[in-house]
């Protein structure tokens, strides 16, 4: 039996219509078609994921701490970004709502000093507002936090990182390479509990015959209160502040001296991906954790990505060279398109800088600290 030649073509044109209207949809907002694989979670070559992204607000700090930005590198003389390169919080918005539609779940605000930023709870409230950010958290050196831990909390900040390396005010002071007391920090910190924003956690840079002695008094001071105190190992990050092998106290060592003092167990990671090494006093007095980073490190599973302020795009802390995404946020482009490239810089990612660390990689080029942000 002959085919009825309208039936045949009668799919194409209901088809029609819903073209039209699919191309003014796309064209009204922005849209334009690209492969359909720019928007949905991406992993990389290794398959690991894209979920956690940190944003350096500024590359500035009011702190000159020796193991990041030593004072003889980034005195009087040192240029920071000029106001115009650096991403404004409306395109740090449209970036994470990018990020988020590739797969990123917990963003940070970190710097430099992210407390440096003018009227930083905006930013918090716009990201805390952005549908799929699960988990919204800052970094900060705690020095402003007094100030600024209540109307962080009100714009909707849940939890932050406090960097504390000594409670001893002179080891603190020689540390931080400034003249503000630690009590001020630690008052950010009783701040930030009141405020809501506990538990706090607390990172100390163990950096040998420096600050390795309060390794316990740290450990005391915090044990019992409630927040979570993490030690990380000194790290090559940048060329400026004279890594060296002997001066990185082991994980081990660390985790040993506290547990001669007071029992400690491990714990299970909160989740795959979770950077730091869980212990529990075995007396119920809280968790410490410690960031492996040089003596285990946790390449296999890292799932970060890193924003410096001006916008370039780290897929490595210990990248020599970012991906400029400003430009093309400022050129004009739509979503997909600026996702498209994300997704594409992140396929070919391949780093894992930290599991093949030798005295030969020491002495590459890498990003410093501050700009890529902790
Ligand atoms: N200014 C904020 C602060 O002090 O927390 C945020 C930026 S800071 C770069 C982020 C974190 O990186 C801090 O906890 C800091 O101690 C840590 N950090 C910086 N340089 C480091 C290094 N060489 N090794 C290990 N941690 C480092």
């Amino acid at each position: 039996m002959a085919e009825d030649p309208k039936a045949e073509n009668r799919h194409l044109a209901e088809e029609v219509p819903a073209a039209k209207a699919s191309n003014a949809l796309a064209a009204r907002s922005r849209l334009r078609v690209l492969p359909v694989a720019a928007w949905g979670p991406v992993a990389d070559s290794f398959a690991r994921p894209l979920q956690d992204l940190r944003i350096s607000v500024t590359d500035r700090c009011n702190f000159r701490c020796v193991y990041c930005m030593p004072r003889d590198v980034f005195g009087p003389g040192f240029e920071f970004l000029p106001k115009s390169k650096i991403l404004s919080f409306e395109e740090i918005r449209r970036l994470v709502t990018v990020f988020v539609e590739l797969g990123v779940r917990k963003v940070r605000i970190t710097g430099g000093e992210p407390l440096l930023r003018r009227d930083i709870p905006v930013l918090v409230r716009l990201l805390s507002k952005t549908a799929g950010v699960e988990d919204l958290t800052m970094t900060t050196n705690g020095s402003l936090l007094g100030r600024h831990a209540q109307a962080l909390a009100d714009a909707g900040l849940r939890r932050v990182t406090v960097s504390l390396d000594a409670l001893d005010d002179q080891i603190f002071r020689a540390m931080s390479d400034v003249q503000v007391p630690v009590t001020t920090v630690l008052e950010g910190i009783r701040q930030a509990e009141v405020s809501g924003l506990a538990p706090v956690k607390i990172n100390m840079v163990v950096k040998r015959g420096m600050n390795d002695d309060q390794i316990l008094p740290m450990a005391e001071h915090f044990r019992g209160s409630g927040h979570i105190l993490r030690f990380i190992e000194f790290m090559d990050v940048g060329n400026s502040n004279g890594w060296r092998m002997d001066d990185v106290v082991p994980a081990s060592e660390i985790r040993d001296r506290i547990h001669q003092r007071w029992a400690l167990e491990p714990v299970d990671p909160n989740y795959v991906g979770e950077v730091a090494r869980r212990y529990r006093y075995a007396d119920g007095a809280g968790e410490v954790g410690i960031i492996t980073s040089v003596t285990h490190p946790f390449c296999s599973t890292c799932n970060r990505a890193r924003l410096t302020a001006d916008g370039e795009f780290f897929t490595c802390l210990f990248s020599a060279k970012g991906h400029d995404l400003r430009t093309i946020l400022r050129s004009g482009a739509s979503d997909r398109e600026v996702a498209e490239r994300v997704r594409m810089i992140w396929t070919g990612r391949a780093d894992r800088y930290s599991e093949i660390r030798s005295e030969a990689t020491v002495t590459l080029p890498r990003v410093e600290m501050s700009r890529i942000g902790g």
